[in-house]
């Protein structure tokens, strides 16, 4: 037995794996024929349906309107019949319960006709409504377990597909998850709700700079994913990842991305014939993959798709996930999605690039090429400042996992301080419009010349900041702060609804004033420049991983929610209440059942995390220990070895009082009656107390004999692939 036997397997296995390679795709397939092959779209709709019924259907899928019952039975026959075609046996609806992840209960399309023999059957009302036994999902107390009906209902507004199974096929609907009252108890829900408010809010800005034409304003999103893949056979050796899906303990590599080697690096075959595999099915299901790279640390990789709108962006993500951790395993690889799988390296995040877009696919958070068109991208791009700066709090709260924790404030991710970084040439611009208020009220035409003179708003490639966790990237904002693992339905409902909040003042405001006689123009300069007045604390360009950010921020009144539990206190204040239900984004019981489930997610991970550190000490850790000392006391008397061993010795004992202090404060917790006291404890006790906890781990994985070591060590998790 040596090398902590299993390890030496695992480095056996990663070292002799071939390469997936499948010769039918490798041949080269043409994506444009591929794409969207599995999703019932235009084409298929176009083939299947009658004329009325597909305009109908069209209707309701871009304005966004209601379906019309009376064509559900057309609608349905014909996604079944494209379905049958495909060879799919199966349907389901396909929701996102409050897990994060999504759901699917299969039923096969088999029926018996009158005369008892076998047909398939598919009925408007199996498209529309399904009523899975929903008392077994997180609900927070919206459903009590005796009335465990919920429903998932149809989403039009998402694209309908078909998943390859290995041995059949399943038509997926794309639904919304709620109860018998209609309370949301999925995470599409909301964001739907968001988006339709926000529509409406943006159209009210758009009537007033004339635009007639414009039925629907949607957000659009392009979610950048990151995640780390390592052989399996590593990862089946460390159960910390397993269950915890980070690594509980572990040192340190010499080499890690110290060298910034990995970056945007070539793209090994074995991980690029993984990533091929990925995108091929992706495509099939219409999402449109654009990006992949290395990223900074080694084994991390990103990938990124066009931009879509939110609402499909998100079921698209979920699918991406997905995606990634089915096709990881044909490859005998494991894709990581937490933010943070390996302590002192590089985290992962999901940059959601967010912006406006009319009917006509214009993106509103365009700078455009004239003056006016100036003049109502500066109305749009300090709503979002105005949006981000008044629900910094829930921003933040939208974001909170014990996962995400360990990477806002980690050196290599942007902070928990929720700022925006706008860049240098629009700051000027800002800075400019806010100085004409000394001028005051008379001042106004000056300024109003002054915008028509205005330097056109050149789109800035250059003025990038790494740092920031929300930034203004040329034509969109990059919300950086978001995690790898999570959803982005929730993230960007808030986001939504805080923008909707500010253009719907804006408009009440505007509209007050031109009906006192102000022009538009200064009517729109008066907004612009109060908001840059009133947002100013929330605008920061400078580094903010940097020590002094985090005190500047704290002058500056900005929230610093270091924690889970801290973060998500935010939803349940009385006037995150009052925004979110004015929003519709959530109804004020929603809200609280949120909360609920948010906070006992994050017990409960931390719960998996205590008890997964403490078996893997108990079963590893100290096991190697015991065997490096009983190597020590067996080598004889010399002063080198005596010295050794007392080092070890001493090390046994801190790990007993650690684990001693760990057991403490996890009980401690675990005994707070209240929800928050238990989340609070864990956070500020039980989380250092796992730190010390794995900070001797590390110092007993780095003394021991190598062949006393039972875990795949960071450098080979991380190096070999
Ligand atoms: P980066 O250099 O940060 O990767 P890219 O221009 O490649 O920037 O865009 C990254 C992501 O932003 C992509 O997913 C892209 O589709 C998305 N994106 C681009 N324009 C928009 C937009 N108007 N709205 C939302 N997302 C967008
Ligand atoms: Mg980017």
């Amino acid at each position: 037995m040596t090398h902590g036997s299993g390890r030496l397997w695992a480095i056996r296995e990663v070292t002799s794996r071939s390469i997936r390679s499948l010769p039918d795709m490798a041949e080269g397939t043409k994506v444009r024929e591929l794409f969207g092959s599995n999703t019932f779209d235009i084409t298929a709709m176009k083939q299947k349906l009658p004329k009325p019924v597909f305009q109908s259907l069209q209707e309701t899928i871009r304005r966004g309107t209601k379906l019309d019952p009376s064509i559900a039975n057309e609608v349905a026959h014909a996604v079944k019949e494209w379905a049958l075609e495909k060879g799919a046996t199966h349907f389901c609806h396909w929701f996102q319960p409050q897990t994060g992840l999504t759901a699917e209960k299969h039923d096969a399309f088999l029926t018996f006709d009158d005369e008892g023999l076998p047909m398939e059957r598919f009925s408007g009302a199996q498209l529309i409504q399904s009523e899975p036994d929903a008392s077994s999902f997180p609900s927070g107390g919206m459903r009590t377990t005796f009335e465990a009906r919920g429903y998932t209902a149809w989403d039009p507004s998402s694209p309908i597909f078909i998943v390859d199974g290995p041995n059949g096929k399943t038509l997926c609907v794309p639904s919304v998850f709620i109860s018998y009252h209609g309370d949301a108890l999925d995470n599409k829900t909301p964001l739907l709700r968001s988006m339709e408010y926000l529509s409406e809010k943006a159209l009210g800005i758009l009537r007033l700079f004339g635009d007639r034409t414009s039925v629907r304003v949607v957000p659009t999103v392009g979610p950048e994913q990151e995640y780390f893949l390592i052989d399996r056979a590593f990862y089946a050796l460390r159960p910390d990842l397993v269950s915890a899906g980070r690594t509980l303990v572990g040192a340190k590599p010499p080499k890690g991305q110290e060298l910034e080697d990995h970056y945007f690096g070539s793209i090994k075959d074995r991980i690029l014939a993984f990533m091929q595999e990925c995108e091929n099915e992706l495509y099939k299901l219409g999402v449109p993959i654009k990006t992949r790279h290395n990223e900074v640390a080694p084994s991390q990789y990103e990938t990124a798709p066009i931009f879509e709108e939110a609402n499909v962006a998100s079921d698209h993500n979920q699918l991406v996930m997905e995606t990634m951790s089915r096709v990881a395993r044909r490859h005998n690889l494991a894709c990581l999605l937490h933010e943070k799988p390996f302590a002192g390296v590089n985290g992962s995040g999901k940059h959601c690039n967010w912006s406006l877009m009319d009917s006509q696919g214009r993106n509103l958070l365009e700078p455009g090429a004239t003056p006016e068109q100036n003049l109502e991208f500066l109305v749009f791009l300090v709503a979002v400042l105005k949006g981000v700066h008044n629900r910094a709090g829930l921003l933040r709260a939208a974001i909170a996992s014990s996962g995400n924790d360990h990477r806002l404030g980690a050196n290599e991710a942007p902070p928990a301080i929720i700022s925006v970084f706008l860049g240098e040439q629009l700051t000027r611009i800002l800075d400019g419009i806010e100085k004409g208020e000394i001028a005051g009220a008379s001042g106004m035409a000056k300024i109003s010349l002054g915008i028509t003179k205005l330097p056109e708003v050149a789109r800035d490639y250059t003025d990038r900041n790494r740092t920031s966790p929300f930034a203004f990237t040329g034509n969109k904002f990059e919300f950086r702060a978001v995690s790898s693992a999570a959803s982005i339905s929730i993230p960007v409902a808030f986001l939504n609804a805080a923008v909707a909040e500010a253009l719907g003042e804006f408009e009440q405001t505007l509209t007050v004033r031109m009906g006192k006689g102000a022009s538009l123009q200064d009517a729109v300069l008066e907004v612009v420049r109060e908001a840059v007045v009133t947002t100013k604390a929330v605008r920061f360009e400078g580094n903010n991983y940097a020590a002094e950010w985090v005190e500047e921020a704290r002058r500056r009144g900005l929230p610093n929610l270091r924690t889970s539990p801290e973060a998500l206190g935010e939803l349940v204040r009385p006037e995150a209440r009052t925004f979110l239900s004015a929003t519709k984004v959530f109804s004020e019981a929603e809200t609280e059942a949120r909360y609920h489930v948010k906070m006992e997610r994050y017990i409960k991970d931390i719960e998996i995390e205590i008890e997964a550190l403490r078996s893997l000490v108990a079963t590893h850790v100290l096991p190697a220990a015991y065997r490096q000392h009983q190597l020590l006391a067996s080598a004889g008397g010399g002063k080198a070895i005596v010295s050794a061993l007392d080092k070890i010795a001493a090390t046994i004992e801190d790990m007993g009082a650690r684990l001693a202090d760990l057991q403490a404060a996890a009980e401690r917790a675990a005994g707070e009656a209240a929800l928050e006291k238990k989340a609070t404890g864990y956070a500020e006790r039980v989380m250092p107390a796992m730190a010390a906890v794995r900070e001797v781990s590390d110092r007993i994985e780095e003394s021991v004999a190598d062949e006393f070591w039972t875990l795949p060590k960071y450098r080979e998790m991380l190096l070999l692939v």
